[in-house]
This record gives C-alpha cells, sequence and structure tokens, in this order.
C-alpha cells in the first residue's frame, strides 16, 4: 500500500566497539539517495550515544539526524536487544524505511525488528524506486541469474537489507553533522552472552567469509608437492586457499574448500585464480568477487574474459616469483612487499 511522499529514511548504523562498522557510512550514503526518491529526510539511527568523532565521519554522508537509543553501559547489546530496541523506536517515531546494511548482524537485527513491528523486510536489496507515493525495491534472485522488483505491502515502517555489494559510501559534499536526537529505549535483558570471541587466520575462515582467497585447478594434480607453494603465496596475501571442484575430488583440497556452483560461493574483495579455466560452474561461485585476477597458460581461457588482471603464464613459475616477491623483509621485520 503507498503512502504519502516525505517521511524519513533511516539507515541503521552498525557499530564495532566504539568505531563505526565499514558498512555504516554506506547505509547512510543509501538513506539519503533513498530519501531523496521519497523527497523525505535521511537519517540514522545507532545503539548509544555516538562520540563527536564519529558525528564527524558521518558528516559528508548527508544524514540530516541521528536517533541515539540510549543504553547503560555494559557490554554491546545482543542481536536480539538491538531488534527490540529498534523496533519500539521505530513503532513510535514512525519513519518511512528501516534500512540495515546485509552484514550478518543487519540481518539478524532487520529480521527481529520486521517481525516485531509486523511489516515486511525486504532483504538483499540491490536498488530502490519509487512506485507511484510508494518504492518498490530490485533484488536479485537465483544466485544472480535473475532480479526480481517486490514492494512492500501495508503501511510503513517498511524494513529492507541492503547487499553489501549494492553499497557504495557516495560522498554529499563536506556537510554538516547531524543533529543528534536521543531516544529513550528499552533494550530489555540478554537472553544470550558473549562468551569469548577470537580472531580466525584467514586460511582457517569459511571460504564464503574471506575478503582474499587464492583458487587453484587442475595442474596442481600433475604436481601436489607444490600445493605447498600456493599455500604459502596464499599464507603471505592473508588470504584462504580453495580450488576448483577437479582439486577437490583429486583429493587435494577438502570438500569445504571446493569454489563454484556445487562448493562455496565468495564474498572476497580479490580472488586469484591460478590455473583454473573459468567453467560456469566455476565461475556461478565468483560471481560476487570484486577483483578477480588469473594466472593461466592459454590465452583463450574463459576465466580472462571476467578477469580484471591476467597473467598468461605457468602458474609454477608465476607463483615462486609472486612467493618470493611477498617475503617478509627481515629489515623491516614485517611481511614484504
Ligand atoms: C553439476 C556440476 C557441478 C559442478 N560444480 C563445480 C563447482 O562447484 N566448482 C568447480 O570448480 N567446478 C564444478 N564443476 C566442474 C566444472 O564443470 C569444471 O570441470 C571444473 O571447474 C574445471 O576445473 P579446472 O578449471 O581446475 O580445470 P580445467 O577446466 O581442466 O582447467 C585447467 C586450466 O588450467 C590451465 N593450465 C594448465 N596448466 C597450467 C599451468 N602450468 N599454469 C597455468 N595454467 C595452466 C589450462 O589452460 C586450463 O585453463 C561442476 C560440474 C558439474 C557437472
Amino acid at each position: 500500500m503507498a503512502a504519502p511522499t516525505g517521511g524519513e529514511v533511516w539507515s541503521y548504523l552498525e557499530t564495532v566497539e566504539e568505531d563505526l562498522h565499514e558498512t555504516a557510512a554506506q547505509a547512510a550514503a543509501e538513506a539519503r539517495r533513498v530519501a531523496r526518491l521519497l523527497e523525505g529526510r535521511a537519517c540514522g539511527v545507532i545503539a548509544g550515544t555516538p562520540q563527536r568523532r564519529l558525528l564527524e565521519d558521518l558528516a559528508p554522508f548527508g544524514l540530516e539526524r541521528i536517533f541515539a537509543l540510549g543504553r547503560a553501559p555494559g557490554p554491546p547489546p545482543s542481536v536480539e536487544q538491538l531488534g527490540r530496541a529498534l523496533a519500539a523506536v521505530a513503532a513510535r517515531r514512525a519513519p518511512r524505511l528501516l534500512l540495515f546494511a546485509a552484514t550478518p548482524l543487519g540481518c539478524e537485527v532487520a529480521a527481529r525488528v520486521a517481525a516485531r513491528l509486523r511489516r515486511g523486510l525486504i532483504s538483499e536489496c540491490v536498488d530502490f524506486a519509487r512506485d507511484g507515493d510508494g518504492l518498490a525495491a530490485r533484488r536479485s534472485v537465483g544466485g544472480g541469474r535473475a532480479h526480481a522488483t517486490v514492494a512492500w505491502c501495508g503501511a510503513p515502517p517498511w524494513v529492507a537489507t541492503v547487499s553489501l555489494d549494492a553499497l557504495e559510501a557516495v560522498r554529499a559534499g563536506p556537510g554538516d553533522v547531524a543533529e543528534v536526537v536521543a531516544e529513550e529505549a528499552d533494550f530489555g535483558a540478554a537472553r544470550t552472552e558473549l562468551v569469548r570471541r577470537w580472531r580466525v587466520e584467514p586460511r582457517d575462515l569459511d571460504l564464503s567469509e574471506a575478503r582474499v582467497v587464492v583458487g587453484i585447478g587442475k595442474p596442481i594434480l600433475q604436481r601436489p608437492a607444490d600445493l605447498a607453494i600456493v599455500a604459502e603465496v596464499a599464507e603471505r596475501l592473508g588470504a584462504a586457499l580453495g580450488g576448483s571442484r577437479v582439486v577437490v575430488d583429486g583429493g587435494l583440497l577438502p570438500r569445504e574448500r571446493q569454489v563454484g556452483a556445487s562448493g562455496k560461493w565468495l564474498a572476497a574483495d580479490v580472488y586469484l585464480a591460478c590455473g583454473i579455466s573459468g567453467s560456469s560452474y566455476h565461475m556461478m561461485g565468483v560471481k560476487a568477487v570484486k577483483h578477480l585476477l588469473a594466472v593461466n597458460l592459454d590465452r583463450g581461457a574463459p576465466i580472462f574474459q571476467r578477469a580484471e588482471l591476467g597473467v598468461v603464464g605457468d602458474l609454477f613459475e608465476v607463483l615462486p616469483e609472486l612467493r618470493a616477491l611477498l617475503a617478509p623483509d627481515p629489515a623491516a621485520g614485517g611481511s614484504g612487499r
């Protein structure tokens, strides 16, 4: 159901300890963009009282107001507590739309807010458009093979998560610091407790979570001992190691290290594909990769159609060279170039 134009578009400003999460500025920029579509105001909503430094960081992204949900000092609220507090404030303030970056936390909180408000949630949106007086979202479906336009039924507040690939921290200009509106919020009691948190080494990360991935293809089956060189390059790049199905079927990598349609789907910033032809099954798993680099002997290999940077060469020569370039610099006492 449509609602009159105007109103507020809220972006949830995710934080990590006292800092903004990397998606906060992107979510703010998206709220500004959608607010313009709806001829409304772009606002942010944050748990806790934002420090001046955070407000200044957000200033270029064009939020007019930030609703600061007051909370007692202590451990960060759980997704359940955030959902409860945000839903209560949204019910009171009635924004037109509440946007979340589709981070793991954003997705969970958005679902809880929508359920509490009994409003529609459209997830993984890649774009928004005016639909009469209302708003419709475009989302990618079927692993990116098709797109669908979805609109909210019923009155606002509407809830959406925005695909991380679609988010961009577009600056509006130098901008003024947003007005902060302190909101009382009931986070309720925590029903879960964070017991321990630790950093996972890139090589142990699930492939779908890794920012950088090195993928190895069939040629390694002829020289399995050289898998150690590939693993070392991955380690020096801070990358997770994966491979094509042929390599997994050949027993050189475990099944959870397979990249592709019947394996893991990457969301990495960088994927370095070595000796991988670029079959459609493999490429389905790398669709969301931001920068694809490839090493392949065959100039006509399909992988080069998608690669941003291609090296036509023998991976068994290129990777040792790369390993040497990445060697720790003893003089600097750190990692190399
Ligand atoms: C239902 C189904 C599901 C599938 N799911 C997946 C999946 O999830 N993931 C997946 O990967 N595959 C999957 N496959 C398999 C897929 O079709 C391909 O067979 C596979 O991706 C090919 O792997 P590859 O690129 O390592 O090998 P190849 O296609 O054989 O390519 C090897 C490449 O290495 C290059 N090369 C050779 N020697 C060197 C060298 N010394 N240096 C540099 N380059 C060299 C060659 O030029 C070639 O391009 C699936 C298949 C089916 C039927």
